[in-house]
């Protein structure tokens, strides 16, 4: 008899799977190829800290991954990444990570504590480096340390491995990646010392290869050590590639289990996790390290899905892999996938915005798509006390998170959509280049709807006297929004259209367009209009348009980008003083700033709109009046909350909520809006 998943299909999908099949790394044997990858989430700066942490490495444990490594902790003060983060020194700190360790081990998988010292880009006042070279996303300047504290830290790092494993842990990851300190070492773009430390690239090697060597003899064999070294480091003074395979041959000689591909420095101008990054786009990078070592090589970076994955194994680029925020969208990913249910995974759509984004601007992370991410013992995914019959109108991001939250905690759900499909919003999302990501979003949302069975009617435009007479519980209104229409002379002009009308495709630009307003739709308007022909999934297309060389012959693996013109000519303009796109994500922003500088976009802030006729916008800037020809206008300059029945249904005592855009309408935001449905279906 074939083996069936929960939903009664037969796993012959996974049966032949690379992914799903165990695989020694040392002297350890991991269950599958799916490694949790570091992330920070600052859970454990929370209240109650560990045992948050705990339960969510234990949940990501239990959906299947293999191995664990937690996020980044420092081997010594000077190490750590910012004033409060934690560090390993001390035998009286142990006991907290014996805590983690255990729940990890209960639900049957390895865990690695990643050793991280952040060097040049520490966010104190005790930043320290290889030289005093200032990293240019820090405005401290580290102080150098001297050969004496070299090797100190090196028997920093070798302590805190022994703690690790006094905890508990299964072995110790290095970080030696994404510029932090030991990527820091070996590069001469941060290490331009002439003593033992730098000079050649096998002095500069030293210092990580040191580590290793002197954690592995005081360690013994038993523990796993793996190493995340830089695979192209994509900043200039950077790597080569004869240097990146000399020092995997030595980290492997010097005593590692396992090589785990970083990509990119945190100030490489070219994208390394964003979603305009195809999926598997650096499986070249470990492919490259696999034709130089013997130990098992981990994939990393926009491998989202266990298809991706798959494929990267089977075209021998890699022994394992490495997902983090994928595990942060969905806990469940690798135990799905072994079921047979890849078709109900939530999928990490690489938008940053409520995992990177919170991070840069301290707060805890969580995930756009799935609002429980790090906040397990919150929401503990109880069934609701008393089952209710809810009406919930739009189909939207708000609506639908509300309605499969709603549909699993028990309640009886209709959901009304007045299109003839849901999405709302995402489906513009859906149309801007290489978002194409957001389609998993709208087919995670499809398969919950049918599962749960959730009444779903689409192509009713209901109305308060319906939902009266239905006798619903409550009503959610998650109806969204309207955009503002321009408040200028001349907006009625046959040149002025709303963003909707372009992102949805019902009206096409012409070839002088002006976008009125450089907020994040703002921003998705110019890029839809002037990004040209661009294809999702286009590996050599990504990599030429943002000259990353696969091969990484010149330091640092750096090309002379090759950009496509733009099809149109495109102004920005805005109401307000700030800096264009002020409110971009930090881990996004840059890279939409920089795409639409390289075709030419010309953005003007402070403006005064004065008219719109046949000859174009009419505009003070900073004072002086200009004219901007224009035969397409596209206004993106805010949206008004949409809340039809809101009066009746209240007046009706029929007890009605409102979520979304339809509640708050300033910055359209996905996140929001999908927390919002989450917790409103917790609150009820
Ligand atoms: Fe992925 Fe976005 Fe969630 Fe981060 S917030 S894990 S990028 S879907």
């Amino acid at each position: 008899m074939p083996s069936t998943g929960i939903l009664g299909r037969t796993l012959e999908k996974t049966k032949h799977s690379i992914l799903l099949s165990p695989i020694s790394v040392g002297r350890h044997v991991l269950r599958n190829r799916v490694i949790m990858g570091s992330m920070h989430t600052r859970l454990e700066y929370e209240n109650d800290g560990v045992r948050k942490q705990a339960l969510f490495y234990a949940e990501r444990a239990m959906g299947g991954a293999a191995l664990i490594v937690t996020g980044g902790v420092a081997p010594n003060w000077e190490g750590r990444i910012e004033q409060e983060a934690l560090v390993l020194t001390e035998m009286e700190q142990v006991e907290e990570h014996r805590v983690i360790v255990s729940a990890v081990h209960a639900a049957g998988a390895k865990i690695l504590l990643q050793v991280l010292h952040t060097g040049a880009y520490a966010k104190h006042d005790d930043v320290v480096g290889f030289s005093a070279k200032r990293s240019p996303i820090n405005h401290r300047t580290p102080r150098a340390l001297s050969s004496d504290e070299i090797e100190q830290t090196i028997e920093d790092f070798v302590h805190c491995s022994e703690l690790a494993v006094a905890a508990g842990y299964d072995g110790v990851e290095f970080m030696g990646s994404e510029g932090y300190f030991l990527n820091q070492a070996v590069t001469r773009r941060m290490n331009d010392r002439a003593d033992d430390w730098g000079g050649s690239a096998e002095k500069r090697m030293r210092c990580p290869l040191e580590i290793v060597r002197r954690t592995r003899a005081r360690l013994g064999g038993d523990p796993m050590i793996a190493y995340r070294i830089s695979a192209t480091d994509l900043v200039e003074e950077g790597q080569t590639s004869a240097e990146i395979d000399a020092f995997a041959r030595a980290l492997e000689a010097a005593g590692v289990d396992l090589l785990s591909t970083g990509i990119g420095w945190h100030e490489s101008q070219a994208p390394t996790i964003a979603y305009v990054a195809p999926r598997g786009a650096f499986a070249f990078a470990s492919q490259r390290l696999k034709a130089v070592v013997s130990i098992p090589v981990v994939a990393s970076n926009r491998i989202n899905m266990p298809e991706t994955a798959e494929r990267i194994l089977a075209e021998g680029a890699a022994d394992l892999i490495s997902m983090a925020r994928p595990l942060l969208a969905d806990a469940d990913l690798v135990r799905k996938y072994a079921e047979g249910r890849a078709d109900e995974i939530n999928t990490c759509i690489a938008c940053n915005q409520a995992c990177l984004d919170r991070i840069f601007t301290d707060q805890t992370a969580s995930c756009l798509v799935n609002p429980r991410a790090c906040r397990e013992t919150e929401f503990d995914g109880s069934r609701a006390a008393v089952h209710r019959r809810v009406a919930v109108v739009g189909g939207g991001a708000a609506g639908l998170s509300f309605a499969v939250t709603a549909a699993e905690r028990g309640h009886d759900v209709v959901l009304y959509e007045a299109d003839k499909d849901i999405g709302g919003q995402i489906n513009l999302a859906r149309a801007v280049p290489l978002k194409g990501e957001f389609d998993e979003l709208l087919r995670y949302f499809r398969r919950r709807l049918e599962l749960l069975e959730v009444d779903v009617r689409l192509n009713v435009a209901t109305s308060a006297e319906q939902l009266v007479r239905e006798r619903y519980d409550a009503v959610v209104l998650a109806t969204g929004i309207r955009p503002r229409r321009l408040d200028v002379t001349g907006s009625e002009h046959r040149s002025v259209v709303a963003y909707t009308e372009i992102l949805s495709g019902r009206v096409k630009a012409g070839s002088r367009v002006i976008v009125v307003g450089m907020g994040g739709v703002g921003f998705d308007v110019a890029d839809k209009l002037t990004a040209g022909e661009r294809e999702v999934g286009d590996i050599p297309q990504f990599l030429k348009h943002w000259g990353i060389d696969p091969e990484v012959r010149d330091q640092g693996g750096l090309a002379t980008p090759t950009k496509t013109p733009p099809p149109r000519k495109v102004v920005m303009l805005q109401r307000g003083s700030g800096r264009p796109g002020e409110r971009l994500g930090k881990s996004t922003g840059w890279i939409h700033r920089l795409e639409l500088k390289s075709r030419g976009v010309e953005m003007y802030a402070g403006c005064v709109y004065r008219k719109i006729d046949d000859a174009g916008f009419h505009v003070d800037v900073q004072g002086e009046p200009r004219l901007f020809e224009a035969d397409t206008i596209v206004y993106c300059a805010g949206q008004e909350p949409h809340t039809p029945m809101l009066h009746e249904l209240r007046a009706a005592n029929v007890p009605t909520h409102i979520i979304g855009g339809a509640r708050d309408a300033r910055q359209l935001d996905a996140v929001r809006a999908i927390e919002e449905g989450f917790r409103l279906a917790y609150a009820l």
